[in-house]
């Protein structure tokens, strides 16, 4: 399992911007509490999830289940 962040920079400073503007509460919800801080809650927890693979609701990580690539592979030749 490896988090990283969205290939395209776009969404990326899109949401980094709102981050930021928020003062680093989800952009993408109006609710302001410890489970709206990134990571929200809600992406922890389909980190935990074995099952979940993909983006958090605002798109600025993705999570990835495929665990070869953190062993030194030849992918990331
Ligand atoms: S949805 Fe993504 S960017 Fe938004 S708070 Fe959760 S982890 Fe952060």
């Amino acid at each position: 399992m490896k988090i990283t962040l969205n290939p395209d920079a776009e969404v990326v400073r899109t949401v980094k911007e709102g981050l930021h503007r928020t003062g680093g509460y989800c952009p993408c919800v109006l609710e302001r509490s410890e489970d709206t801080r990134c990571m929200c809650k809600e992406f922890r927890e389909q980190i935990k999830d074995p099952q979940f693979e993909g983006f958090c609701h605002c798109m600025l990580y993705y999570k990835s289940n495929d665990d070869k690539s953190d062993e030194g592979g030849n992918e990331h030749v």
